[in-house]
């Protein structure tokens, strides 16, 4: 149970190198937090990647993790969405994390949202080896970049006290950070804590050591500004703008059917997979829909993995599939490592497959044409298995656009015949 006494680190190993300097700010935070007499229950942690994002296996409070640099956008959300006071949400992020994502810092201070910013300064990438920082400074960079691309680090905490924020302050790890932690966490409003730290695997080893190559001094500087509040106005839900489909047939199915539906991009082979999960439930069944293609859409393959089952669907991927209905090429090549030797196939007739496994050709291209084929695919194996009746899959294409040419897909695969 969470308690003010118990404060936010578990009892847990700390998950760094020896001598990581975020072993001594974590502690120094979660003293920061017993002192001020913050329960657990009432901080909430936004980490961000690289080591100091490990934070979160030892934490026993609120965690959310970010994207690279993008930990302070989501503690701004959760500030504005909370707007209670008493909620410290505090962000850990590293030097390259707060300079990848330095203009969400910049933002959340001219706004001064209420929220506090650490940022875990060791002056390298340390994760990844120790490559150069938005603040790494040029004793450090010697050795590391060419000469014509050293250019000196950002002053973070002098960036964020002009965009706005009411506290920013250095300071070295050690013994001092407690202090100005501590006023970093009371003040409300935005506030920023650059702690200039030790990475002893691939930066500085030692604390003494840190003054000497820290670009800027510690320095703490304070304004007053009135902090950011927004009115919500409460708005319908998106899921009721969803009209739920009546069930108005049978099926006749007793356990999960994976079903995949394989072709080329552009050619409605996810309209295809969607018409099918909403003609299940249709007919009563719980159904999952699931897409993939390229990241250039239009171009390649296009996969639809559909789940057709009489009972609640709690996981959607496919590992087997039970059925795939290949209308093209491109699907084939992308699908046949997936097929295992009792996977159903309904194939175009076009296509060269030479698997030892139950099959079924049939001329869809030829019949339809490609854009419709899938479709057709669809209409042409239900008619063959009669999971559910094929008047589900007509009523929930009347609604669509092109409810014609999708109707005339339907009729086409309701009437053709295997090849051979
Ligand atoms: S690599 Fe550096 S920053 Fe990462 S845990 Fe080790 S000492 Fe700490
Ligand atoms: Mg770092």
């Amino acid at each position: 149970m969470a308690t003010v006494e118990s404060g936010i680190l578990l009892e847990r190993p700390m998950p760094y190198c020896p001598g990581c300097g975020h072993t001594v700010v974590n502690k120094q935070l979660d003293q920061v937090v017993r002192e001020l007499g913050i329960s657990p229950l009432d901080v909430i942690v936004v980490s961000d990647i690289g080591c100091c994002g490990l934070v979160d296996g030892v934490l026993g409070c609120h965690t959310v993790h970010g994207l690279h640099g993008r930990s302070t956008a989501l503690a701004v959300g959760i500030s504005l969405g909370l707007q209670n006071p008493s909620k410290k949400v505090i962000v850990v992020l590293g030097d390259g994390g707060a300079t990848i994502g330095l203009q969400h810092i910049l933002e959340a201070a001219r706004q001064n949202v209420d929220m506090t910013v650490i940022v875990q300064d060791n002056m390298v990438y340390g994760m990844t080896g120790g490559q150069v920082s938005g603040l790494t400074p040029e004793s450090l960079k010697q050795d590391r970049l060419p000469e014509e691309e050293q250019v000196p680090a950002f002053d973070l905490v002098q960036l964020a006290h002009t965009a706005g924020a009411v506290f920013s302050a250095r300071v070295v790890v050690g013994a001092g950070v407690k202090e100005v932690l501590r006023e970093a966490v009371e003040t409300p409003g935005f506030s920023l804590v650059e702690i200039v730290e030790m990475c002893p695997s691939y930066g500085i080893r030692k604390v003494k050591e840190l003054k000497e190559v820290m670009p800027y001094p510690e320095v703490v500087l304070r304004q007053t500004r009135p902090i950011r509040r927004v009115q919500f106005q409460q708005k319908a839900s998106l899921l009721e703008s969803i009209t739920a489909i009546p069930v108005q047939f049978n099926h006749r199915l007793e356990q999960r059917l994976h079903v995949l539906i394989a072709g080329s991009a552009g050619e409605g082979i996810q309209s295809a997979g969607e018409l099918l999960a909403s003609a299940a439930m249709a007919a009563g069944l719980y159904s999952t829909k699931k897409g993939e293609y390229p990241i250039t859409v239009g171009t390649g393959f296009s996969v639809a993995e559909v789940i057709l089952s009489p009972t609640p669907i709690h996981y959607t991927g496919i590992e087997t599939p039970d059925v795939a209905i290949v209308v093209s090429a491109d699907g084939w090549n992308k699908i046949q490592s997936r097929l295992s030797a009792s996977t159903r196939l309904i194939v175009d007739e076009s296509l060269a497959v030479d698997k030892k496994q139950p099959m079924v050709r049939v001329d869809f291209r030829g019949a339809v044409g490609g854009r419709s084929a899938a479709l057709a695919a669809i209409a042409f194996w239900l008619q063959q298995e009669e999971w559910f009746p094929l008047e589900a899959l007509r009523l929930v294409s009347r609604n669509r656009k092109y409810a014609a040419a999708l109707e005339a897909a339907i009729a086409k695969g309701q009437q053709l015949s295997p090849v051979g």
